[in-house]
């Protein structure tokens, strides 16, 4: 019998201790497993190659994203690292031109190198992605939606492409999490997560997985992690295991807090411009609404404001923590231009269409009211609302999950 996501997401492990009847499983921190007997091995030896704990979360995260095996690695980036080890030498690997300045970092190293070769493509430009998998691209890595302008882009699409030119198809899925999307359904072979984000929620644990189609892929990424010495840790699985249990309950407050946030930032004489995909007007309202279950918790947006007034604003908030990282159940926000972004040139940034006055917000699961309360006695300070404005904004669609 298959369950809905929620319950495979709460009853993980549940009631599997054979030895005391333990309702939650046991976390199983030893590095090693004793052998039966000379020469007879028990299901697990050593934990870098398997552990009863981690192996709870990996199969977990391959139902709720449909795969056949998943690999629970010690970070997002590990995850990502794990997935180069696929593409053979001098093979190649595209990725957004708008990626996560970690994968970007990631890729551009092992180029210089000289172990693969790399190429950005905008993937919401499908002929420009048609010429490059033509010329041979091994493994083509999606963000959708992107950080911080939340692009989203047609995943099926991009996957039909895919097979049809023999490339591997991997989709980060970090920002939406199994709850709302699950790429594997749209044709992508492999699925990225940096579970530091809302599959653990929490915000106390730096972890990642790959989820694979296929078997065959799901083994031979267990075999690289075993080699390579990627895998998480027990007590890292366990934690995240435990903020598993309730994503589904957490996705909905974090959903319905957001379009609350963002209605109120529309309502705002400060606010210039919101991005976010549950607005008709966004570009990638439609790709959203075809393979997402929920238009996501993090929004950007653009004040009105120089930058001696946003200072103000930013330090005038009591509940929106000024930090990186996202999807915890605290909310959080960012300024990508000296923050997530600081990496990139100024003109990098221009490009990407990143401006200087961008903030992000990563929506929490506080009371949605007093978040809103906050956000506009800080936004206040760039331009009361209390002055007369033009009423400009398009309402807000949403997805039942
Ligand atoms: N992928 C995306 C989309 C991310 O936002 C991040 C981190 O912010 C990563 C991967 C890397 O994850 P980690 O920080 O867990 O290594």
């Amino acid at each position: 019998m298959t369950y809905h996501s929620q319950t495979t997401s709460v009853r993980a492990g549940i009631n599997h201790d054979t030895q005391f009847g333990a309702v939650t499983p046991p976390v199983h921190l030893s590095s090693n497993f004793s052998f039966a007997g000379l020469g007879v091995s028990r299901q697990y030896d050593y934990t870098r190659t398997g552990n009863p704990t981690r192996d709870l979360l990996a199969d977990a995260l391959a139902e709720l994203e449909g795969g056949a095996g998943a690999v629970v690695t010690s970070s997002g980036m590990s995850a990502l690292t794990l997935l180069t080890f696929l593409v053979k030498q001098g093979q190649r690997i595209i990725a957004p031109h708008d990626c996560y300045g970690g994968t970007f970092r990631l890729l551009n190293a092992l180029k210089t190198q000289g172990k693969i070769d790399v190429s950005y493509v905008d993937y919401s430009d499908l002929h420009q992605l048609s010429f490059l998998l033509s010329h041979g691209v091994a493994l083509a890595i999606v963000e959708t939606p992107s950080n911080p302008l939340l692009r989203v882009v047609d995943i099926q699409a991009i996957a039909q492409l895919c097979r049809h030119n023999r490339t591997l198809l991997a989709v980060d899925n970090t920002f939406l999490s199994p709850a709302i999307q699950n790429p594997i359904k749209w044709g992508a072979d492999f699925v990225i997560h940096s579970t530091t984000k809302y599959i653990n929620g929490h915000s106390d644990v730096v972890g990642g997985a790959v989820i694979a189609k296929t078997k065959e892929h799901a083994e031979e990424l267990a075999w690289w992690a075993n080699c390579l010495g990627l895998t998480g840790s027990p007590f890292d699985s366990f934690l995240t295991l435990r903020g598993l249990r309730t994503l589904g309950p957490r996705i909905k407050v974090h959903l319905t807090n957001t379009d609350r946030i963002v209605k109120a930032l529309q309502n705002h004489p400060a606010v210039k411009k919101v991005f976010y995909p549950g607005l008709p007007n966004h570009p990638g309202h439609e790709f959203a609404r075809k393979q997402q279950q929920g238009f996501g918790a993090i929004v950007s947006f653009e004040t009105t404001s120089d930058s001696h007034k946003l200072n103000e604003f930013f330090s005038s908030l009591k509940l929106f923590t000024l930090a990186e990282s996202l999807g915890g159940v605290e909310s959080l926000i960012a300024h990508p231009a000296t923050m997530t972004h600081a990496s990139m040139t100024a003109e990098a940034r221009q490009l990407a269409g990143i401006s200087e006055g961008l903030i992000r917000l990563s929506i929490g699961v506080e009371d949605a009211e007093d978040l809103v309360q906050d956000l506009e006695q800080g936004l206040d300070k760039i331009y009361p609302k209390s002055r007369i404005y033009p009423q400009i904004h398009s309402s807000i669609l949403t997805i039942d999950l």
